[in-house]
């Protein structure tokens, strides 16, 4: 094997760039070539190839977003949008494939791996929701700026003696609000896994009151869905409905904030950084083993390659004890 190539797709998760950063790194000291695809699949089948140098990821290892952008595809779908790539990558002589992303990208990849380009995916997702990892590239830099905001928010509801509903993303899964819930000690977190029980919160957040406490943080993760009879539109995020049901049934002054696009950016995490390059490394090695297929993750300690079929036969379940726990954490 000569020549290797990345691309990042999907949503932009902060800690790409290191891995684009380790990717580039660790096949330089193999001698191996990188080209960099711009946007993701897109420029996979449009040709928008550049040559990638030691010195080229230098200076973005603390950068959030990803130097190579990134794109959705709907081309990349059909098998026309797939020939054309796997055409491309065979004229540029690349014989291996790095995708940082998530589990769509992934999909993708698969495709390409049929075609017989050997792929690794790299696990990159706010989200958290890929199995066969325990933490995905972003996540832990994410979780960090959700804390911080609930720091400043909790200033102003202790001073304001105010429940605060926080919309945290996370889509269809409850990783960020969960821990981010446990580490910004919420009242209450509301996950998709679980149902929500509106009377429950109510009562917990009076008996907070009856116990003394000056504010409730109640987290709601963007997946939450369900008709919780408000009469606000439906299409309208759930923490709206969840805090005029809160502010009816309990009486207390209620504020609702959708923390929305600031949780995708920022610099990276030091431990975003360090998954971020020990698995941009491992993915180089495995392809110069003349592996391919598999995704690289973080279980427990260790790196650990997973075929990419199996982990995206799965999905990938919250750790319902942090729900638990945060909830007796806050209940005294
Ligand atoms: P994120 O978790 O941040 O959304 P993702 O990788 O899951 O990241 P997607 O938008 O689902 O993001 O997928 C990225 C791209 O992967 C798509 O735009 C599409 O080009 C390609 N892709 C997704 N699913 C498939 C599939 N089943 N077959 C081929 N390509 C796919």
């Amino acid at each position: 094997m000569d020549k290797i190539a990345v691309l990042t797709s999907g949503g932009d998760a902060p800690g790409m760039n290191a891995a684009i950063r380790a990717v580039v790194r660790t096949a330089g000291f193999y001698q191996l070539g990188v080209i960099g695809i711009m946007r993701g699949f897109h420029g996979l089948i449009h040709d928008e190839f550049i040559e990638l140098h030691p010195r080229s990821v230098a200076d973005v290892i603390h950068r959030g977003g990803t130097i190579l952008k990134s794109a959705r595809s709907t081309e990349f779908l059909t098998p026309e949008g797939q020939a054309q790539a796997v055409k491309n990558l065979r004229n540029a002589g690349v014989e291996g494939l790095v995708i940082i992303g998530g589990d769509g990208s992934f999909r993708g990849g698969m495709r390409l791996q049929s075609a017989g380009i050997n792929v690794i995916g790299v696990p990159a997702t706010i989200d958290n929701d890929i199995p066969c990892t325990d933490y995905s590239i972003g996540f832990d830099t994410t979780v960090n700026t959700v804390v911080e905001a609930i720091n400043k928010i909790r200033d102003t509801a202790t001073s304001h003696e105010r429940i605060y509903v926080v919309e945290v993303m996370g889509r269809h899964s409850g990783h960020i609000a969960l821990y981010a819930g446990l580490a910004g000690g919420a009242e209450t977190v509301l996950v998709p896994e679980v149902d929500a029980d509106l009377d429950d919160l109510c009562r917990r957040i009076v008996g907070g009151y009856e116990l003394g406490k000056a504010h409730s943080i109640v987290i709601v993760a963007e997946g939450v869905g369900g008709d919780f009879q408000t009469g606000r539109n439906m299409e309208e995020s759930s923490a709206f409905q969840i805090g005029d049901y809160v502010k009816e049934k309990t009486g207390f002054e209620t504020r609702v904030t959708v923390l929305g696009h600031i949780q995708r950016g920022g610099n990276p995490s030091a431990q975003d950084r360090i998954i971020a390059s020990r698995l941009g490394a491992r993915a180089v090695e495995l392809l110069k083993e003349g592996h391919g297929g598999h995704m690289v993750g973080v279980v427990h300690t260790d790196i650990k390659a997973t075929p990419l079929e199996d982990a995206l036969n799965q999905q990938k379940q919250v750790d319902l004890e942090f729900h638990r726990l945060a909830h007796i954490l806050a209940s005294q």
